[in-house]
């Protein structure tokens, strides 16, 4: 079977912040087909689709978060102007000069230009150069009269950053590859799982960005006995940061988390993840991020306490929109999940 990669485009270039996942949602329904025909969405938006296997088998939890990091309308000015409040964690020198797309509830969606209030180079002072602008100077453009912004745009309205997806061939670049990329593994897992040795919660999960939110209240719906999240992590493989500091490497394979500051994952999930890994020839490689966070924060610690790990896609230039991430690295991470699902007692702890 085809990897698909047109779908990985069109989820990447899919829009939706933490609380507006529906198109995302959608799109996903969409792909699974049949798969979805017993899905359902709770309260908090999470897409959750249950899959049956043996009836005595442990019931595995895998989630991927659907939001991306963005914005919403917080003020509009006199000029029509507007400005953000963040749902994510941005760092503002990714921001500049950016299109985005303001998405009103009667006229549809906008495209405007976000840049800080800033002068240009040309009457810029030195001491004016020197400064890093916070999100509250960044302004969004829409380039209409004042009178049209104040008609169209209510406060609250979904602003995202706008780029179109590229496929250079071994690797792809885009927006919100965290946690599309994510999404893309599960629904092409799902596809090839034609004989779960395991019963299947796949939970497509809302709000992670904003504190794991969907994966909190879906834990604690499904009642999983093991969870895997499913998530980008840094691969600072790049000019400019040490080895040391690169967490991933891009084209090494799936990463196999070990930690970070949402978990410790289980060591015989990850020994069990590792050995499959060996014995099937999947590419990986282990992940300790000194900071950060997956679903699996959420799963491990609801009720009284799940087995979870994270599989990661490594990714160069996390939380920009051109985030880069391996085929092979995606492929592996289909691979090894496929595996863990389909071998019976991969996913049982070890006899004490
Ligand atoms: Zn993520």
């Amino acid at each position: 079977m085809n990897h698909d990669y047109d779908l990985l485009r069109r989820l990447s270039e899919t829009d939706g912040i933490p609380g507006r996942e529906e198109a995302v949602r959608a799109l996903i329904r969409d792909a699974l087909g049949g798969l979805a025909a017993d899905a359902r969405v709770d309260a908090m938006g999470n897409l959750i689709v249950e899959l049956d296997g043996p009836a005595d088998a442990p019931l595995v939890m895998v989630s991927a978060h659907m939001d991306e990091i963005g914005f919403v309308v917080r003020h509009v000015d006199d000029k029509g102007f507007l400005r953000l409040q963040n749902h994510g964690g941005f760092d503002v020198r990714n921001l500049f000069a950016r299109h985005v797309r303001v998405h009103t509830r009667h006229g549809g969606p906008r495209l405007g230009v976000l840049n800080p209030g800033v002068k240009p180079v040309h009457i810029a002072t030195p001491e004016d150069r020197k400064k890093v602008p916070t999100l509250d100077e960044f302004v969004v453009d829409l380039g209409l009269p004042a009178e049209t912004v104040r008609a169209e745009v209510r406060i609250g309205d979904m602003v995202t950053l706008v780029q179109p997806f590229v496929d250079l061939g071994d690797v792809v670049s885009g927006k919100a590859m965290d946690d599309r990329s994510g999404c893309w593994v599960l629904v092409e897992t799902l596809r090839r799982l034609t004989a779960p040795a395991v019963r299947v919660a796949a939970v497509f999960s809302t709000q992670e960005e904003v504190g794991l939110r969907g994966a909190i209240t879906s834990a604690f719906a499904v009642q999983p006995d093991v969870g895997v999240a499913l998530d980008t992590t840094l691969a600072v493989d790049t000019p400019g940061t040490p080895e040391h500091l690169a967490v991933t490497r891009l084209g090494e394979g799936v990463a196999i988390k070990v930690r970070d500051s949402s978990t410790i994952s289980q060591a015989w999930l990850v020994d069990a993840l590792a050995d499959l890994a060996v014995a099937e020839g999947i590419a990986h490689q282990f992940e300790v991020l000194p900071l950060g966070g997956t679903d699996a924060g959420a799963i491990q610690r609801s009720r009284g306490g799940v087995a979870s790990v994270t599989l990661s896609n490594p990714s160069r230039y996390v939380h920009t929109v051109v985030e880069m991430l391996a085929k092979r690295d995606l492929e592996a991470a289909v691979a090894l999940l496929t595996a863990f699902l389909s071998t019976a007692g991969a996913a049982s702890p070890p006899k004490a």
